[in-house]
C-alpha cells in the first residue's frame, strides 16, 4: 500500500510512520502542517527511506489536498492531523473547530473526489481510516463501566466535541457517499517523542529540572493508558484488515488514577536518576516532594476506560506492553534523549526544519 498519513509529525503519527517503514513494505506520504506539535525530528530514523515522503500541507487547504492525492495516488488515508490538547481547546477553541471539523470535512471531500476517480478495483480497495479518541464518549459513571463501540457520544470539552463532530462526518460520508471508512477510538497514549505539554512528559521533564509537579485537583481522574507503539500496531491492523464501516475501540487495560501515574514516574526517576544527585534538590528525599496540587480543569471527566474486546476478537490485536514495562521504557527514553527535548524546548527543531526543507525544495 501507499498510505497518506495526516499529522505524521505528531506524537502518534510519527510512531505510526516509524512502525510502517520499519515493519512493513508499504510507503508513506506524511502530510502535516507542522503546528507547534509537529516535529520532523521524531521521524529522523525513517526520513531517509525511499518509502517515505513529506508534504508540508494544511488539511484545510483543498487545492493542496487535491494536488497531493493526484500526485501520490494513495491506496489509503490514515487521518491523525488534529489539534489534540484539551487545555488548549479550553483556552482557544477556534483552531480545534478549524482543523478537527472543517479540516476533516475538507479532507473527506478531497478523498471522495479522488476515490470516485478510481477504477472499480481501486474503489473497492481504498480505505479512509479516521483516528479518534475515547473522549468522545464523555465520562463513565460506575466503577465497572467500560466504553464500547456503541456507547452514546457525550463529549465534554471543545477538543472532544470537535473530535466527535469529525467522527460523525466520517460516518456520514460512508452512509451517504459510500466512501470506505474505518474509525478507531483510542484511550490516552504515552511513550517516546510525546510533546512535553501532556501529563507524563510534563512530569518527567519538570522533575528533572526541580520544578513543581502540577496535579489537577486531587489527581483522582482515571485514564486507561496505552503505549504509543501498541496503538501504532493496532492502527495498522485496522487499516490493513478491518471491516469497512466498522468502529474499533483501542485501549490498554491499564486504568490508573493520575496521582498513581505521577507516583510511578517519581519512583522510576528516584531509581534511575536519584533526586539528591541534582544540584537543585539536595534537600529533597524523593521527586514526590515536588508534587503540587493545582485547580482542576473545568468540565474534567473523571474516568475513561475502554472495552477493547472487539479489536482483540476480530483482528487479534492485544497490547504488547503492560503499564509497568511501557512506563519504564518511556522514562528511560526521556533520560536518554535530552537532545530531542532541548530542541523542542528551544524551538530549534523549527530552525532545523527550515534548514532541512528549504534546500531540499531547490533540488531538482
Ligand atoms: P499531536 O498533537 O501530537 O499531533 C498532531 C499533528 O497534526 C501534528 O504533527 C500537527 O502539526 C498536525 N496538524 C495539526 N493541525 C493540522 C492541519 N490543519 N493540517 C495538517 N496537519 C495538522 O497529536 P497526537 O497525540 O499524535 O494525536 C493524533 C491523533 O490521535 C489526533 O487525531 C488525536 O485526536 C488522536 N488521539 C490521541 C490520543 C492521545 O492520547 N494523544 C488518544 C486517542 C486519540
Amino acid at each position: 500500500m501507499k498510505i497518506l498519513v495526516t499529522g505524521g509529525a505528531g506524537f502518534i503519527g510519527s510512531a505510526l510512520i516509524r512502525h510502517i517503514i520499519d515493519s512493513t513494505a508499504d510507503s508513506v506520504v506524511n502530510l502535516d502542517k507542522l503546528t507547534y506539535a509537529g516535529n520532523l525530528e521524531s521521524l529522523a530514523e525513517v526520513s531517509d527511506s525511499e518509502r517515505y515522503t513529506f508534504e508540508h500541507v494544511d488539511i484545510c487547504d483543498r487545492a493542496e489536498l487535491d494536488r497531493v492525492f493526484d500526485e501520490h495516488q494513495p491506496d489509503a488515508v490514515m487521518h491523525l492531523a488534529a489539534e489534540s490538547h484539551v487545555d488548549r481547546s479550553i483556552d482557544g477553541p477556534t483552531a480545534f473547530i478549524e482543523t478537527n471539523i472543517v479540516g476533516t470535512y475538507t479532507l473527506l471531500e478531497a478523498a471522495r473526489q479522488y476515490w470516485q476517480s478510481l477504477n472499480n478495483n481501486g474503489k473497492t480497495a481504498f480505505r479512509f481510516h479516521h483516528i479518534s479518541t475515547d473522549e468522545v464518549y464523555g465520562d463513565l459513571e460506575g466503577p465497572e463501566d467500560l466504553f464500547t463501540e456503541s456507547t452514546p457520544y457525550a463529549p465534554s470539552s471543545p477538543y472532544s466535541a470537535s473530535k466527535a463532530s469529525s467522527d460523525h462526518l466520517v460516518r456520514a460520508w460512508q452512509r451517504t457517499y459510500g466512501l470506505p471508512v474505518l474509525i478507531t477510538n483510542c484511550s490516552n497514549n504515552y511513550g517516546p517523542y510525546h510533546f512535553p505539554e501532556k501529563l507524563i512528559p510534563l512530569i518527567i521533564l519538570n522533575a528533572l529540572e526541580g520544578k513543581p509537579l502540577p496535579i489537577y485537583g486531587k489527581g483522582d481522574q482515571i485514564r486507561d493508558w496505552l503505549y504509543v507503539e501498541d496503538h501504532a500496531r493496532a492502527l495498522y491492523k485496522v487499516v490493513a484488515e478491518g471491516q469497512v464501516g466498522e468502529t474499533y475501540n483501542i485501549g490498554g487495560h491499564n486504568e490508573k488514577r493520575n496521582i498513581e501515574v505521577v507516583h510511578t514516574l517519581c519512583d522510576l526517576l528516584d531509581e534511575l536518576r536519584p533526586v539528591g544527585a541534582n544540584s537543585f534538590a539536595q534537600h529533597l528525599t524523593s521527586y514526590k516532594d515536588l508534587i503540587t496540587h493545582v485547580q482542576d480543569r473545568p468540565g474534567h471527566d473523571l474516568r475513561y476506560a475502554i472495552d477493547a474486546s472487539k479489536i482483540q476478537r476480530d483482528l487479534g490485536w492485544t497490547p504488547e506492553e503492560t503499564f509497568e514495562t511501557g512506563i519504564r521504557k518511556t522514562v528511560e527514553w526521556y533520560l536518554n534523549n535530552t537532545e530531542w527535548i532541548e530542541h523542542i524546548k528551544s524551538g530549534a527543531y523549527q530552525q532545523w526544519l527550515e534548514k532541512n526543507y528549504n534546500h531540499r525544495a531547490a533540488t531538482p
